[in-house]
Order: structure tokens, then C-alpha cells, then sequence
């Protein structure tokens, strides 16, 4: 029979005692694999501001790249909703029904492992193995030890040491690390306007300026989060006059469409939404899809994403010939607006002689039968 662990973690991010531990459980009871589980939103940490699940799993994806027996799973992750350890391990079982399930947490955990939701059935569903970071004999009636000496690695140090400029390439796979300088991540600032004029032309940053205000604006005005629309509004542009955009997008796997191959100026939004999460530590979807939907909008946009998107095209100093009938508009009917904004760079693009992106069609079928 086959035997499976898994590892589940937050991985904010993996490092080399995550892989040690990995590796432990593996030699010690004969694992066949061992599985990095992902968490999505953790429900122990709900109130607290993680990094972005996709980005952190791709760290742990970068962390076992070549290594055999080794595997990851991104299917909290992609779930949108809080898991439990029975949710995971119920899944498991369904994807691999005849292997027995090793569940491996720290000491620390197994202490409060009879506050965790209905312990009874996790352990119906597998054996737990039990790692003390501390070097520690772990002793339970309901679980096994890995033996191993004590870890001294942990990511919430490995996080206020890189904002703290301080390098944690000892402790991380060098993937891992790599990864984590090229995306600037974990140099989360207060000051969010102060970076992003770092990172962006003047006039660009003042652009920037004009939609946070203008977006702010709107979002008063509908009824929308102002919060919201203030940080999407601001970092909309923030991946604009990033260099080989390209090369960017594939280390975030950023996938783009056929469009957005052939014409770099699209890029900037998908790109842009990846590097608010890395650079800013943005989390939240609804701002992370108004970032993403700013260029070419999608059928179906919030109303987050409309704001943005017409924020973007009637901001104070933008100037063409429409531009103050569709600022008139935006006053007394945002979908109207954005329908406006649609169509518009439809025509633009037309008498360029340039490739329209087909949502702009999608949208225009889905207002204009209103
Ligand atoms: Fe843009
Ligand atoms: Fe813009």
C-alpha cells in the first residue's frame, strides 16, 4: 500500500527546515511522498494579513523543483474558502483512495490538537506524525514522533529579516530565495504612494494619483468600498514601466492570452496584480481584480473593477475629445460609463488600425442588451 505525507502549511515562506522535516518523516516511516499542502486562507489566521496563497505556492513549488518524492498540492489554495485538516484530508482520500495518509504537524499543534474542528475524524482518516521543532521526545497516545534535532528556522523571523534588509539565503531553497529578491517580497511599506513613486515615471505616478482620487470619488458615489477603490485606484499602474514584463510573467505564472503575447501595453494589468500582492502584500481579490482587470475588463466586472476601469480613462489629467461627456456620465450611471469607456477604445484601436482584445466585444454585447 502506498504511503502518503502531507505537510500543510501556510509557507509564508517554505524553507530548509520545512524540507528537513519533509525529509525526516519520509526516511523514518517509509513515506512514498511527501505532499507540501498550501493553505489558503488559514482559519486560525483570518485576521491576520498573509501573503497572497498563489505566490506562496509557487515558492513551495520552487522549493522541491528537481527533488524526488516530493510533491505540492495548491488545492486550498484554489478553493476560495476555509479549509479544514478534514476537508484536505477527505480530499485526499478521494485522489489517492487506496494509499494510507500521514498527516505531519509540529509539537505545538498537538498540543491544541482537540481544539481543532472534529479531531476524532481526522484521525479516522489518517496517522498523525508528529515533529517537536524544538529537538523535544514527543510522547502521545494518538500520534507518532519524528525524531530530529531541534529547527531553528522560522518564517516569521525569515520575513522581518528580509524587511529588515537582512538575508535569509541560509535558510531558504535557493530557488526560494531567488525568487523572493526578484519579486520584492516581504519589503511590505506603510507608505504605499512613497514606493510606488519608486517604481513608476512621474507622470505615471501622477496619473496614479488622479485615478486613486477619481476612484475614490466614484466609490462614494455607488456605494462601493472607498478603501478599496483608494488601493486599487493607486497601485492600478503599479507594474507599468516594469522591465521585461515578459520574463516577469513567467516567473509569477502569469498566464496571458494570444492578445496579450502580441501587445506588451496589455501586460501591465495581469502583471500589475501579481506584483501588488509581492510588493505591497495586497491579498484581497477584489482589489487584486480590479488591478487585473483595468486594461481590457470582462464581461461580468464587480463594481470595484468598473470604477477602477472608468477611474482610469477619466481621471483629471487625461485628455481626449470624449473625455468630458463620459465624466457627465460617470456622475449619474457608472455602468453606462464603463459601456462609454468600452466602446470607445473599441473605436480608438479600430482607427489605429490596432487588434481590439475580444472581451471588449463580450462587454459591449452584454451592456448594449440592457
Ligand atoms: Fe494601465
Ligand atoms: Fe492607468
Amino acid at each position: 500500500m502506498c504511503k502518503i505525507g502531507i505537510l500543510g502549511g501556510t509557507f509564508s515562506p517554505i524553507h530548509n527546515g520545512h524540507l528537513k522535516i519533509a525529509k525526516l518523516a519520509k526516511l523514518q516511516y517509509g513515506l512514498d511522498k511527501v505532499i507540501f499542502l498550501t493553505s489558503g486562507n488559514p482559519p486560525h489566521k483570518k485576521n491576520q494579513q498573509v501573503l497572497d496563497a498563489k505566490i506562496r505556492h509557487i515558492m513551495v513549488k520552487r522549493a522541491i523543483l528537481g527533488l524526488d518524492g516530493f510533491d505540492s498540492c495548491d488545492w486550498e489554495v484554489n478553493r476560495g474558502e476555509y479549509s479544514y485538516t478534514e476537508d484536505a484530508l477527505l480530499h485526499f482520500k478521494e485522489v489517492y483512495p487506496d494509499a494510507s495518509l500521514y498527516f505531519i504537524i509540529g509539537g505545538d499543534s498537538l498540543r491544541d490538537f482537540d481544539t481543532w474542528h472534529n479531531p476524532k475524524g481526522i484521525l479516522k482518516l489518517c496517522t498523525l506524525l508528529v515533529y517537536d521543532r524544538n529537538g523535544a521526545a514527543v510522547k502521545s497516545d494518538f500520534a507518532l514522533p519524528i525524531a530530529g534535532d531541534k529547527i531553528e528556522i522560522s518564517s516569521s523571523e525569515i520575513r522581518e529579516d528580509i524587511k529588515n534588509g537582512i538575508s535569509a539565503e541560509d535558510r531558504l531553497p535557493s530557488e526560494v530565495w531567488g525568487f523572493i529578491r526578484r519579486n520584492n517580497i516581504y519589503k511590505y511599506v506603510p507608505d504605499f504612494e512613497e514606493k510606488l513613486k519608486t517604481m513608476l515615471t512621474p507622470e505615471r505616478f501622477l496619473h496614479s494619483l488622479g485615478v486613486r482620487d477619481t476612484a475614490v470619488h466614484l466609490a462614494k458615489l455607488y456605494g462601493a468600498d472607498e478603501k478599496k477603490a483608494e488601493i486599487a485606484g493607486l497601485l492600478h499602474d503599479n507594474a507599468k514601466n516594469t522591465d521585461n514584463i515578459y520574463e516577469r510573467c513567467r516567473d509569477l505564472e502569469v498566464e496571458l492570452d494570444e492578445y496579450e503575447l502580441k501587445n506588451p501595453a496589455l501586460v501591465h494589468a495581469k502583471l500589475g496584480a501579481e506584483t501588488a500582492k509581492c510588493e505591497f502584500g495586497i491579498s484581497d481579490s477584489e482589489i487584486i481584480n480590479a488591478i487585473r482587470w483595468h486594461t481590457v475588463g470582462r464581461p461580468g466586472m464587480s463594481l470595484l473593477e468598473k470604477i477602477v476601469f472608468v477611474a482610469d480613462l477619466i481621471e483629471p489629467n487625461r485628455k481626449f475629445p470624449d473625455v468630458g461627456k463620459i465624466r457627465s456620465i460617470a456622475e449619474n450611471d457608472i455602468d453606462n460609463a464603463f459601456y462609454e469607456c468600452v466602446k470607445g477604445t473599441v473605436s480608438v484601436n479600430k482607427k489605429r488600425g490596432a487588434e481590439v482584445h475580444p472581451n471588449a466585444y463580450k462587454i459591449i454585447a452584454e451592456y448594449s442588451s440592457r
